[in-house]
């Protein structure tokens, strides 16, 4: 084999899928079926089974047809495949016995505590059995952790094996090369934002890569040979917005590996805080899209529904939860962790915590007006009328402020969202005094 990896003990091999839900580009499945070894069976935990919380049912759909794809595959090679839910025994030793493994393979995806509890968990558990376990790390993310900080080599399946006729339709990789087809067509940097273009301009694989149904690295690498061979077609073309879409997808995915390597740690379960009624209902009213301020509430109204929205309406009502509403950053984090599809401990917390100041404060905490950022957005109000559809009643040019119209459908602001965002700014001012105060203090003292 031309990928380095650990030796290997003898036996048949028990491969461990985790947050790796595929078969292609996986490297601890390509060494497990190496022909000239002694057989293997895969077993896939479920994340719930993990400690992980309660997937989305978008979520949970993806993941259902990538079992069912893999449990296809298998069978078609006669290999056994189980797959474990919470109710079910999920000790590998007791696996490895079924199935009759000497030993057990998985891909380094132990950055956050949850996943580091259960690695550990499963490394006692087979130790005391004398089954050894292995971790390879072929992966782009430089997950900390026994398969080492730096991948050696990201591994991708070879092209046979991902060739279009043989994946089937709605396989993650047929769907990241059917956005790479159009992505000329599309004006990505500038629509991204853009509600009602926003889910055609971007590739809407988020889910995927969460789930580990489609590897970063493999987009990474087919984006790169799109790029080129869509260059080669339109000489010149390199700063044109068709051209430079490829570049700033490529970016999107840097972003995310980026992401995952330097917050992996991030915890799945932060201590709670504890609210009180009326913080109870703010964010009762915050996540149901009920809080009168249009913009933020048909934001959480489309995440509700569908599971998904767009980078800037995530960062609008992340800082309209923290900073006007003042709601603890735990709790608006929590919300969004149960209703995000992509849901990903390494984005979501350090975007939480970037929006609060905690995170980055050099840079200050993202405090947005949440109207302005409606009339930028939505001019329109097409988008607001379609979330919230009250706002019927209302004439033209009040879709974004409707209490200024004389009769108006929703609930009052729950708050002077003016005011509100000057004392954001006022508070935050206070922080950043003292920040750089404390700054200047440290490095009058040669300090870091
Ligand atoms: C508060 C907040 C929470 C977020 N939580 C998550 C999360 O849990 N999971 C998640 O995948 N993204 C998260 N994002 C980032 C971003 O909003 C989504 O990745 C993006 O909207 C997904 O849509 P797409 O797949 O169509 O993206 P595309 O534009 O097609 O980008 C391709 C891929 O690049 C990655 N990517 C894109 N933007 C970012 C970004 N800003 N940071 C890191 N990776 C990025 C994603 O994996 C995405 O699928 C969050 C953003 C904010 C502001």
């Amino acid at each position: 084999m031309n990928f380095p990896h650990p030796p290997i003990p003898r036996g048949k091999i028990l491969v461990l899928l985790a947050e790796d839900l595929r078969l292609e580009d996986n490297l601890a499945y390509a060494i497990a079926s190496d022909p000239t070894r002694e057989g293997f069976a895969v077993l896939r935990i479920q994340p719930e089974a993990r400690g992980r919380p309660a997937r989305t049912r978008n979520r949970r759909a993806i993941e259902d047809a990538a079992e069912a794809r893999i449990g296809e595959q298998l069978r078609r090679r006669e290999i056994p495949f189980e797959v474990l839910g919470p109710d079910d025994d999920t000790s590998l030793v007791r696996a490895c016995r079924r199935l009759g493994c000497m030993s057990v393979i998985r891909n380094a995806a132990d950055g956050m505590a949850a996943e580091n509890a259960y690695r550990v968990g499963w490394e006692r558990e087979l130790h005391s059995a004398n089954i050894p376990f292995l971790t390879v790390n072929g992966e782009m993310i430089r997950r900390v952790g026994p398969g080492g900080a730096k991948p050696e080599q990201p591994f991708l399946s070879d092209h046979q094996t991902v060739a279009q006729d043989r994946l089937p339709a709605e396989h993650p990789i047929r769907l990241l090369r059917d956005f790479l087809q159009v992505l000329p067509d599309r004006n990505y940097l500038a629509d991204m934002w853009i509600p009602g273009r926003d889910r055609v301009s971007t590739s809407q694989l988020s889910t995927h890569f969460a789930a580990g149904t489609l590897s970063s690295h493999r987009a990474e690498r087919e984006t790169t040979k799109a790029e080129k061979l869509w260059h080669a077609a339109n000489p010149g073309r390199r700063r044109s917005t068709e051209g430079s879409s490829f570049r700033h997808f490529r970016s999107r995915i840097a972003m995310r590996t980026g992401f995952l390597t330097t917050f992996s740690r991030y915890q799945d379960k932060p201590s709670r805080a504890s609210l009180t009624p009326a913080q109870t209902e703010r964010l009762s009213a915050w996540r149901s899209g009920n809080t009168g301020i249009p913009m933020p509430d048909a934001a959480m109204r489309e995440l509700g529904a569908t599971g998904w929205s767009n980078f800037r309406l995530r960062q609008l009502v992340t800082s309209y939860g923290i900073q006007l509403l003042q709601l603890p950053a735990v709790e608006v984090g929590a919300a969004l962790a149960e209703m995000f599809d992509d849901y990903e401990p390494g984005i979501t917390w350090p975007q939480v915590a970037l929006n609060d100041g905690t995170l980055m404060q050099e840079r200050g905490p993202r405090i947005l007006n949440p109207v302005k950022q409606g009339t930028n957005l939505d001019p329109s109000e097409a988008y607001v009328r379609h979330w919230l559809p009250e706002l019927a009643t209302v004439p033209v040019g009040f879709g974004h402020e409707p209490w200024l119209w004389f009769d108006n459908p929703l609930p009052a602001p729950l708050i002077d969202y003016k005011a509100a965002f000057r004392e954001a700014r006022a508070r935050w001012g206070k922080k950043e005094e003292a920040f750089t105060s404390r700054d200047a203090v440290l490095r009058t003292h040669g300090l870091p």
